[in-house]
């Protein structure tokens, strides 16, 4: 390998995101150094362009799931299944690198994704620091990174294609408690929604319907599970529950998934679930305003179940690994990739996420 690496740095929020050479790391014993295949542009990195995520040490290297070839790995390092890591294998990393594992929130709660001290990959971590970041054509894996060997069947564009999007899902329908034959509405046909209504369908569910926008999208979720479609912007709110509420004993849903990440979605999400049903919110990354809920009508007399759903833990990212092992070749995950972007290119590819005129970028940092 040549002894300079190239990697996007987003400086700032708003900024340019500009093309920066970097020095080949040195490896410390159990570490190993990632040469990318593809990385991801998704919601998060937009939102980090936009400014909307607090405390990021820009600037950074964005790209928190990658894909590659292991280039070099120092002294014996294991995946996370316990097998040994060689030179040459494909291989994928769980983004979350650091978490304390002495918190409150990490041994009492028992929700690890809420510890302060979590680091990930794309996000938390200066590019003064190193390669901690998939917008480059390596990433340096520290010691202790969840590493795991991606299975010949799993082609690159389907775990990127899944990508972040499917670990998120699969932590929403842990979430969801989902139970064989629920009925299940997905607000929202980006790639979180996108995977929510794939695993909604191989969880059992009976009928998956789905809110979402532009059409081609909604062509997608139908393929990717949903039964029933609805656009956006072609239907209004009341026409919707009047659909769902006639195809469900006049009740609603068993369960919602809110991945659209708008304040009124909230609210119609409210109305299309049943009483004593199950309302996962996972769209809310970041702050987009308040919704008007009714404690009486829409909580209590209704006696729901309101859920949040912050991250995801390394058993979601090995769950993700079993699910596209054994379903990506049914399943059109690789389809959610739309549009691939050389480094020189992610400040068209940020746009193109942020306009929604693609689901998601792959982001292929050899192509200059
Ligand atoms: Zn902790
Ligand atoms: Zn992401």
């Amino acid at each position: 390998m040549s002894d300079r690496i190239l990697a996007a740095v987003m400086q700032a929020p708003h900024q340019p995101v500009v093309v920066q050479e970097f020095d080949v790391p040195e490896l410390p014993r159990g570490a190993a150094l990632l040469r990318t295949a593809y990385s991801e542009v998704c919601g998060t990195d937009v939102h980090l362009w936009h400014g909307r995520l607090a405390g990021v040490p820009y600037p950074i290297i964005p790209g928190h799931v990658t894909a590659g070839v292991l280039e070099r790995v120092r002294g014996e390092v294991e995946g996370i299944d316990g097998s040994r890591l060689r030179e040459g294998d494909r291989a994928v990393f769980f983004d979350v690198h650091r978490t304390c594992g002495r918190c409150r929130a990490c041994t009492v709660h028992r929700t690890p994704t809420r510890c302060s001290a979590r680091r990930v990959y794309g996000i938390t971590d200066a590019a003064s620091e190193g390669l901690f970041g998939g917008w480059s054509q390596f990433v340096y894996l520290e010691p202790g990174v969840g590493i795991a060997r991606l299975p010949d069947s799993i082609s690159f564009e389907s775990y990127i294609g899944a990508g972040c999007g499917l670990l998120t899902a699969v932590h929403i329908l842990e979430r969801a408690a989902l139970r064989p034959g629920d009925t299940v509405l997905v607000q929202g046909t980006g790639p979180v929604g996108l995977s929510a209504i794939a695993l909604a369908r191989l969880g059992g569910a009976s009928t998956v319907y789905a809110i979402g926008a532009p059409v081609d999208r909604l062509e997608l979720a139908r393929r990717m599970g949903a039964d029933v479609t609805f656009g956006l912007q072609t239907t209004t709110a009341e026409d919707r529950l009047a659909t769902v509420r006639a195809q469900t004993h006049g009740d609603g849903v068993d369960v919602v998934v809110e991945a659209a990440g708008s304040a009124r979605a909230i609210e119609e999400g409210l109305r299309l679930v049943r009483d004593g049903g199950r309302y996962v919110v996972a769209g809310h990354y970041t702050d987009t305003g308040s919704s008007t809920i009714n404690a009486h009508h829409d909580i209590n007399r209704k006696h729901l179940e309101i859920r949040g759903c912050w991250g995801s833990e390394v058993g979601h990212f090995l769950r993700a690994l079993s699910l596209l092992e054994h379903h990506a070749a049914h399943v059109p995950w690789h389809e959610i990739g739309q549009r691939r972007y050389g480094l020189h290119a992610l400040n068209d590819a940020l746009e193109d996420a942020a306009a929604m005129r693609i689901t998601k970028a792959l982001v292929e940092p050899w192509e200059t």
